[in-house]
Order: C-alpha cells, then sequence, then structure tokens
C-alpha cells in the first residue's frame, strides 16, 4: 500500500519542518510549498490524500485559497491559524475547512488530527484506485471523483459527499436530518446549506449525462434514497 500524501502549505521553514518531520514519523509522505500559488497544479499533477493549510501565507490568504479549492476538488483541509478564538473557527468551517488547528500546537496533536479527518473523509474505504462500481455509478474514493454512466461528474464537495453516502446504501432511505449529520462537519452552522437544495444540483448533474435513469428518489415527508438500479 503506498503512502498517503500530505500537502503542507507553510510560509514558516521551522513550523513546515516540524510539521513535515511529524508527518513522516506517522508513515505519511509529505509536500511543501512555502506559498498558495502553486497547490492547484500540485493537486492536478500529485495525488493529495490531505491539505494543511496555513491561514497567513505571503502570496495568497489561506481562507480564498481553501474557498476557491472546494470549487473543484474534495479534498480535506485542515487550517493552521495564529488567530484563536469561535470566529476563527466558524469561518474556517465556513469556507469548507474540515478541522483547524490553532498555533503554537503540537506536532503529535496535527497529526492525530490528519488521521481523524482522513478516517471520517474515507470511511472504511478500502485503498487503492477506484473502488465500487454501483449500477451506472463509479465511485474513486482516492480522487473524490464519481463517474455516472462512465461521464465523470463536476461536483463540489458537499454534492460529491451527499451522493457517495446514497450510492453506499442503494434503496435505503435517509432523512434529511440523517443526511445533514453523515455529510456535514458541523450541521447546526449550515443554516442556507440545505439538502434539497444539493439534491436539486445533483439531480440537475446527472441529468444532463443520462435523462432517463432518474436515480435519486424523493420520498415525500422522509427523505432521499438513491433507486436500486437493474
Ligand atoms: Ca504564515
Amino acid at each position: 500500500m503506498s503512502k498517503e500524501t500530505i500537502l503542507i502549505v507553510e510560509d514558516e521553514p521551522a513550523i513546515a519542518d516540524t510539521l513535515q518531520y511529524a508527518l513522516e514519523s506517522d508513515g505519511f509522505r509529505t509536500l511543501s510549498l512555502d506559498g498558495g500559488t502553486e497547490v492547484e497544479a500540485t493537486l492536478e499533477r500529485e495525488e493529495v490524500s490531505l491539505i494543511v493549510l496555513d491561514i497567513g501565507l505571503p502570496d495568497i490568504n489561506g481562507m480564498e485559497l481553501c474557498k476557491r479549492l472546494r470549487q473543484s476538488h474534495a479534498v480535506p483541509i485542515i487550517f493552521l491559524t495564529a488567530r484563536d478564538g469561535e470566529i476563527d473557527r466558524v469561518v474556517g468551517l465556513e469556507v469548507g475547512a474540515d478541522d483547524y488547528v490553532t498555533k503554537p500546537f503540537s506536532p503529535r496533536e496535527l497529526s492525530a488530527r490528519v488521521k481523524a479527518v482522513l478516517r471520517r473523509t474515507q470511511g472504511e474505504v478500502v485503498q487503492g484506485g477506484p473502488s465500487a462500481l454501483e449500477g451506472p455509478f463509479q465511485v474513486d474514493e482516492n480522487r473524490c471523483q464519481i463517474r455516472f454512466c462512465n461521464t465523470l461528474l463536476d461536483l463540489p464537495r458537499y454534492e460529491y459527499l451527499l451522493l457517495k453516502t446514497l450510492i453506499a446504501r442503494p434503496g435505503q432511505v435517509f432523512s434529511r436530518d440523517q443526511l445533514m449529520t453523515m455529510v456535514w462537519d458541523s450541521p447546526e452552522s449550515s443554516m442556507d446549506r440545505t439538502v434539497d437544495a444539493h439534491i436539486k444540483n445533483l439531480r440537475a448533474k446527472l441529468r444532463e449525462v443520462n435523462e432517463e435513469l432518474d436515480p435519486i428518489v424523493t420520498h415525500r415527508g422522509l427523505g432521499y434514497s438513491l433507486r436500486e438500479l437493474e
């Protein structure tokens, strides 16, 4: 099994080195960048499992970068922030980060967070290449991608996680609350991120690929399920 790659984006060499050492001691492969401009190119080139992202970068604000990455990448992100407090936490999670660590932090703590986020976002996934072929769907957990009728879907993070959840158990009806809890990191702060809106987006994207299948079923007053296709 190949090592999982963690991308460290941090401009302070001492912190970057500490992180690198801690993560590599724990069996990860690391890549390091001292600014944000190369992050997207690196994600295209490398199979990155998680990004540790400093908010205070010299060339781009870490939160802006995170928002931008979220348009096209589902890779988990842990923020490093020098400022403590609830605002950073909310803001961090609002822009789509999976967790945050406040400086100064212990390398051991950071490494533990990395493992926890990977466990949470990957579930009980078998590593290595495209996984389950579920009817017309093909889920590639490593790349956080889903294909529908052999067409790659362009899914932002929550749509990806939502669809992945439905695909994992065809026929099972999930209530909105269940989906919210299973998919969203902090459901209580997600007033505007309704399950319904994301389901609507997903349906539109699936219809673009195949007009007939319509695999997501609405159960009025109950929730949603994935149709059990022959
Ligand atoms: Ca910094």
